[in-house]
């Protein structure tokens, strides 16, 4: 997807509007239209890049350093309790819109979102192997 047609660069373009909760040159968060709990936003950088992987380090620097800030200033707004940052890439993962960006969804106890840590267990002889094979593509 170019980024001529890609949703998230049309709202940093002010085509399409949004209700806008911090900008910067690089930065731009914005709540989601279709929030998970009150007050969840939506965190990109201006300039487009598809996947955390493609992202230039400065803008992700850029992101990084507001988003606990931006948590803060959320969850005083809403009386949240606290927040997920979550961040898709690829179709598989969930990842929508193909233009990177970070959700921040405030959450309070018993809000019924739920959360789904489906943890297994590995050994350390395969978690060394792992830790080689990750090593040697970089
Ligand atoms: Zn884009």
């Amino acid at each position: 997807m170019s980024a001529a047609d890609c949703v998230f660069c049309k709202i940093v373009a002010g085509d399409i509007p949004c209700h806008r909760v911090f900008e910067s040159e690089r930065v731009l968060a914005f709540l989601d239209i279709h929030p998970l709990s009150e007050g969840h936003t939506v965190v990109i950088p201006k300039d487009h890049a598809e996947r955390l992987d493609t992202l230039a380090p400065a803008d992700a620097a850029a992101i990084a350093a507001e988003l606990g800030d931006l948590g803060k200033r959320i969850c005083a707004a809403v009386a949240a309790d606290g927040y997920n940052v979550l961040q898709n890439n690829g179709a598989v993962s969930g990842q929508v819109v193909p233009h990177v960006h970070f959700h921040i969804i405030p959450r309070r106890a018993n809000d019924g979102l739920g959360y789904r840590w489906n943890a297994r267990t590995a050994s350390n002889e395969q978690l060394g192997a792992l830790t080689a094979r990750i090593n040697t593509r970089g």
